[in-house]
């Protein structure tokens, strides 16, 4: 999780909502919302990138397994986010071996020894929310946008938290699934009105909650979300079991 902020995903109505609102944005052109602000929004959304997996997101970790497009994290990357090398965080953090212009993933789920496991493009929830069009979904958007571009390169995790509250700040009666007594965050919006304070780690825990309730099997989900354990699949299955009242199995 990340620090010690409770994840609070969304309930699936808020999330449809949320995704929905940031390709509305997208597409008005008066909004000054482009392709890769979307795309660091639709990232954590739609496939649970963690913040830093889609600040480093590169053209090269675009795999086509037979179930189409895909995304596969890396093991170790160069970073080139810097004004001269790798970015302020991976020189603070050496995160992999020492070397300050390396990026590596948060936990070591993101790559077994048998190889990371791809992380599907295609039957993502943009697919649904548009209609499926075949120039509008998340495959696609990734694909057109890496023919111009080698990497999706955000210098600065924070601009990816200011993307995804603008969203949140636009969506419609957006509230956080906290029905089992978790604090509701609250940010102002204006002189007169809070939003949820949404953080794009929630979208992660709002993606996984969505493919619980497309009965994604919980090891396939931590393998996609790369997670070591089932720890976070239970957080999340809790979630999923309170608010659609199926009675999914809990382990
Ligand atoms: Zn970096």
């Amino acid at each position: 999780m990340a620090g010690n902020r409770k994840v609070l995903p969304m309930e699936e109505d808020n999330y449809v909502r949320f995704i929905r609102t940031a390709i509305n944005m997208r597409n008005d052109e008066t909004a000054d919302f482009g392709e890769k602000d979307l795309l660091m929004v639709l990232l954590p959304a739609c496939c649970g990138l963690r913040i830093g997996e889609v600040a480093h997101l590169s053209a090269k970790w675009i795999t086509h397994t037979n179930n189409g497009p895909a995304i596969r994290i890396p093991k170790k990357w160069p970073c080139t986010l810097g004004r001269s090398g790798s970015c302020a965080r991976c020189k603070a953090e050496s995160s992999f071996y020492d070397d300050p212009s390396l990026w590596g993933p948060k936990t070591k789920g993101r790559w077994p020894e048998k190889g990371a496991y791809p992380i599907p493009l295609t039957n993502t929830l943009t697919d649904a929310v548009t209609g499926d069009e075949v120039e509008t979904n998340l495959a696609n958007r990734l694909i057109s946008y890496f023919k111009v571009h080698d990497q999706l390169g955000v210098a600065g995790y924070e601009t990816i938290r200011f993307r995804v509250r603008r969203v949140a700040q636009q969506t419609k009666d957006l509230h956080l699934d906290h029905g089992r007594g978790l604090v509701n965050r609250l940010v102002a919006k204006n002189d007169r009105q809070t939003v949820p304070d949404l953080h794009p780690h929630d979208l992660r825990g709002s993606w996984a909650c969505h493919c619980l309730r497309r009965q994604i099997s919980d090891y396939t989900l931590r393998d996609w979300g790369g997670w070591q354990d089932l720890d976070m699949i239970n957080y999340y299955s809790s979630f999923v079991g309170d608010v659609d009242g199926s009675g999914r199995d809990k382990l």
